[in-house]
């Protein structure tokens, strides 16, 4: 290569570099038009149908439907979904298995809706929440029955039982007991 075509060379660059860097200054300053995220959070609509996360139905008390029978664990065609129970004593002296922990690893789902639709106290839904990126893959590993469990209600005390002969029991009304 001459000195001639060297710096011919160099100036070709130099030039290409410039009208590239003149497209880049250009796209700083013009108003973004296919590039609303993340700006228009406010206003963006999601589908509500959109499958972004499972997650537990809640009501405004704090309580969920989950019974830990396990249906939705067994559908899971990738075992996405991992239950562990424990055993409560419940006030009438009997045991029962509970819920401990309902985990959910939304790495591996593959949002097929089998365990919603099993279900069979629609316990658990999809949020269209799409916003789910992490940095770290345990990150997606959720549990979803995040809040408190409730104690066991505490059952209603029995009527008292009608006395033998048809008289009337303790707790019968004053004007009852004059018919
Ligand atoms: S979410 Fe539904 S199917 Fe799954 S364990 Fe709970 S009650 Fe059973
Ligand atoms: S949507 Fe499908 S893959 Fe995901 S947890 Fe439910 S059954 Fe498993």
């Amino acid at each position: 290569m001459s000195i001639k075509e060297y710096f011919a060379s160099l100036f070709s660059g130099f030039v290409s570099l410039l009208k590239g860097m003149a497209v880049t200054g250009k796209e700083l300053v013009t108003p973004k038009v296919t590039e609303q995220y993340p700006e228009n959070r406010d206003t963006l609509h999601i589908p509500d149908r959109f499958r972004a996360t499972l997650q537990f139905i809640y009501d405004a008390d704090g309580n969920h439907k989950c019974t830990a029978c396990r249906t939705c664990e067994r559908n899971c065609p990738n075992g996405t979904i991992t239950i562990t129970t424990r055993t409560v004593d419940m006030p009438n002296g009997k045991k029962k298995q509970k819920l401990d922990k309902y985990i959910y690893d939304l790495g591996s789902c593959t949002f097929c809706d089998l365990c919603v639709t099993s279900c069979p106290f629609h316990a658990i839904e999809f949020s269209n929440d799409f916003e789910q990126a992490v940095f770290r893959r345990e990150s997606l590993v959720k549990q979803l029955n995040y809040l408190p469990e409730k104690d066991e209600p505490v059952p209603a005390p029995q009527p008292a039982a009608a006395a033998p002969g048809g008289a009337p029991s303790a707790e019968t009304p004053d004007n009852q007991e004059k018919q």
